[in-house]
């Protein structure tokens, strides 16, 4: 029917209406002599690229072509006119010297005798789309960095698992070891066999952190009495001669993971611990505000140095000698999977101040 019409309507209607569709269409559309002059100019091109057709027509097209594209030159007509290009994706260069997306289509022009005596070009604008394809490419890169670093967090797990057997075997084996091995009279051995316990410690207490740190599990929220948690963590890990701990908000109830919190506490006591040397006053508090409690470990230690203090939460950041730096970094885990928070400062007496903060009603947690 449509093509009845169409013949109805006779070539010369038929080319107006031809002229109307690319006057009015939204893609660019010109075409070149051979020479790679520009004789037509749509509005869609002045709309894309900047020009009025009385300023461009009569211009070599290469205007319209961004330096480092200009090799590709032949899209826009600029070369042989002999072939075809369908749809192909490059950059376009507005007046104004910005540049655009275009999807391109360069065909030959002939003239009745058959011969070829331009090209036209029909230019789509991609930028739109180029954008939401270079957004889909970042999100896809982040989520390979994201896979490859959760492989990395598995292997450390693996390695954490698979050390933590074989060390604790030493562990045992040493203790009998050394039962049988009272009855000598080389005064090193003693020594290596204390620095064999130490080294073996110290790669023990590095898997358990690095199984601690790597652990996915959501915290499993129950009612617990701050003080009675305290006692166990400084049952499991005593002061030091010349430490003085005190406690404070023994009452004092609280929303938790038990076993995370005595992690938290534990590794906030061993660093204060080890911030004492020459010993001194350290208080742990516990009490409740405003929707929170809050649970302060705060020492009369070596303080913090300015220069790193705001690296003290980062993973594998030490200072020690033999620290793992895991510490302060599993607190900090811990403390925000119960949607928490965690800040250190320096004590208002020197030494220095951790402060957890717990909302008080966890989602989860058991009434
Ligand atoms: P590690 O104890 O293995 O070094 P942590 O993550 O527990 O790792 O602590 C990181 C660093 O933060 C420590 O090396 C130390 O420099 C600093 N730090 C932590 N707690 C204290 C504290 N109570 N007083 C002074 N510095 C501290
Ligand atoms: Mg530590």
């Amino acid at each position: 029917m449509a093509r009845h019409f169409w013949n109805l309507r006779g070539k010369r209607d038929t080319q107006e209406l031809l002229a109307a569709i690319v006057a009015s269409s939204d893609d660019a559309i010109f075409s070149r002599a051979p020479d790679g002059i520009i004789c037509c100019w749509n509005a869609g091109a002045e709309r894309m690229f900047g020009y009025g057709a009385e300023e461009i027509v009569g211009q070599p097209v290469k205007l319209l072509i961004p330096e480092h594209r200009r090799g590709e030159g032949r899209l826009f007509g600029e070369v042989s006119a002999g072939e075809l290009v369908d749809h192909y994706e490059t950059e376009g260069l507005r007046k104004d010297g910005s540049q655009v997306w275009v999807s391109l289509t360069v065909s030959p022009v002939h003239d009745q005798a058959g011969s070829i005596v331009g090209a036209s070009t029909i230019a789509r604008d991609i930028t739109e789309r180029k954008r939401v394809e270079d957004e889909l490419a970042e999100a896809q890169a982040t989520l390979v960095r994201r896979e490859r670093l959760s492989a990395v967090g598995e292997m450390a797990t693996v390695i954490g698992h698979e050390l933590r057997n074989p060390l604790g075997a030493v562990i045992n084996l040493l203790f009998l070891a050394r039962n049988r091995l009272t009855d000598h009279d080389d005064p090193e051995l003693d020594g290596y066999l204390d620095r064999i316990e130490r080294e073996t410690n110290r790669a023990a207490a590095l898997s358990d952190d690095l199984i601690a740190y790597m652990q996915e599990h959501d915290p499993v929220i129950v009612p617990l009495d701050f003080g009675a948690v305290v006692a166990e963590v400084l049952e499991l890990t005593p002061p030091p001669p010349g430490i003085e701990v005190s406690v404070e908000g023994l009452g004092v109830d609280l929303q938790a993971d038990r076993g995370q919190l005595v992690q938290i506490l534990t590794k906030l006591i061993t660093n204060a611990y080890q911030a004492m040397p020459d010993g001194g006053p350290l208080r742990v508090t516990g009490s409740k505000s405003d929707g929170f409690v809050e649970i302060t470990v705060e020492d009369s230690g070596v303080g913090i140095d300015p220069a790193v203090a705001e690296r003290l939460l980062e993973p594998f950041f030490t200072t020690k000698p033999t620290g793992t730096g895991l510490g302060l970094a599993i607190v900090k885990r811990f403390t925000e999977g119960h949607n928490g928070t965690v800040s250190i400062e320096g004590g208002p007496t020197g030494g220095a101040r951790v402060t957890i903060r717990l909302p008080h009603a966890i989602a989860g947690a058991t009434p």
